[in-house]
């Protein structure tokens, strides 16, 4: 038998999208892709699928407490990603968590579905901001996210706002904004400049790539990346990702996130078979 270590383990703190475009399952396909092994604690189940959200239905804080507490006795997490948060009492159990890890967090703010549907309370928005930002490595709000929370239409003074509130790092993407031929993500730092990056706009809309590109910066900062290494070496693997990207439905498209899959047009038998 070769025994094996283990390889780093990231615990994926997020809602179930049964249409597997975002959520859990974006995050356990990207964390496993960058070889991590996923731990994965649910905090809602949705209603969903490719075009938008219908229904959030979340899971009491008291059994997420009960996840964690299990998985923290036998098993050393190497990082931690926060994606939905079902209602506002699973946040100060989030928030204890983080304190007791002491390991890379990131944190996906989601507040509303690409579709357009609303994914978090005024209530869920505000402990997001008071109790998990502050606590967390980064936060990775998209432009709408991040007006949101900070509650003012201006980027750069939102984005300082939040910082001023003890969020020590912030990427705030720029997917959801109308710059044609070109994506801005900016990094924002409490003492040092802003670091914008460029990516080439691809034409299509896309479901689940926030939460893929959570999960990739919480890999790679299991994996011993410096937060700017991995911020960089993130977004470079989600922009192939979409790149590559595939329809599972009418609504946006699916960052591929696995693309040594096999083939997928396989005989209708296999050999061998009658
Ligand atoms: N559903 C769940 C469970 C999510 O975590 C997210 C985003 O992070 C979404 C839906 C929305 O994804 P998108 O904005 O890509 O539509």
């Amino acid at each position: 038998m070769t025994v094996m270590s283990a390889p780093p383990l990231v615990l994926c703190i997020a809602g179930h999208d049964p249409s597997g475009g975002a959520g859990v399952i974006a995050d356990v396909q990207a964390v496993s892709a960058l070889g991590c092994h996923p731990l994965s604690v649910i905090t809602a189940l949705t209603v969903q699928d490719s075009r938008n959200v219908r229904e959030v239905a979340p899971v009491t804080a008291a059994l997420i407490e009960r996840q964690l507490e299990l998985l923290l006795e036998d098993s050393r997490i190497s990082a931690i990603k926060i994606g939905l948060i079902g209602e506002p009492a699973q946040i100060p159990v989030i928030a204890r968590l983080i304190e007791r890890c002491g390991v890379p967090v990131v944190l996906d703010p989601v507040l509303r579905a690409g579709g357009g549907g609303d994914l978090a309370s005024a209530a869920v928005q505000r402990a997001l901001i008071d109790q998990l930002m502050p606590r967390v490595t980064v936060c990775t709000p998209n432009a709408a996210e991040a007006r949101r929370l900070a509650g003012s239409d201006d980027l750069q003074a939102g984005a300082a706002m939040l910082l001023a509130l003890g969020c020590a790092n912030l990427l705030i993407t720029g997917g959801d904004e109308p710059t044609p031929g070109s994506v801005y993500n900016t990094w924002h730092r409490a003492q040092a400049e802003p670091r914008t990056w460029l990516w080439p706009r691809l034409p299509q809309g896309f479901h689940g790539a926030g939460c893929t590109l959570a999960s990739v910066i919480a890999a790679r900062l299991a994996l011993g990346d410096a937060l700017e290494a991995a911020l960089d070496n993130a977004q470079r693997w989600v922009h192939e990702a979409l790149a590559r990207s595939y329809a599972i439905g009418q609504g946006r498209r699916i960052p591929n996130r696995l693309p040594n899959r096999l083939p997928n047009r396989l005989p209708n038998r296999l050999p061998g078979q009658q």
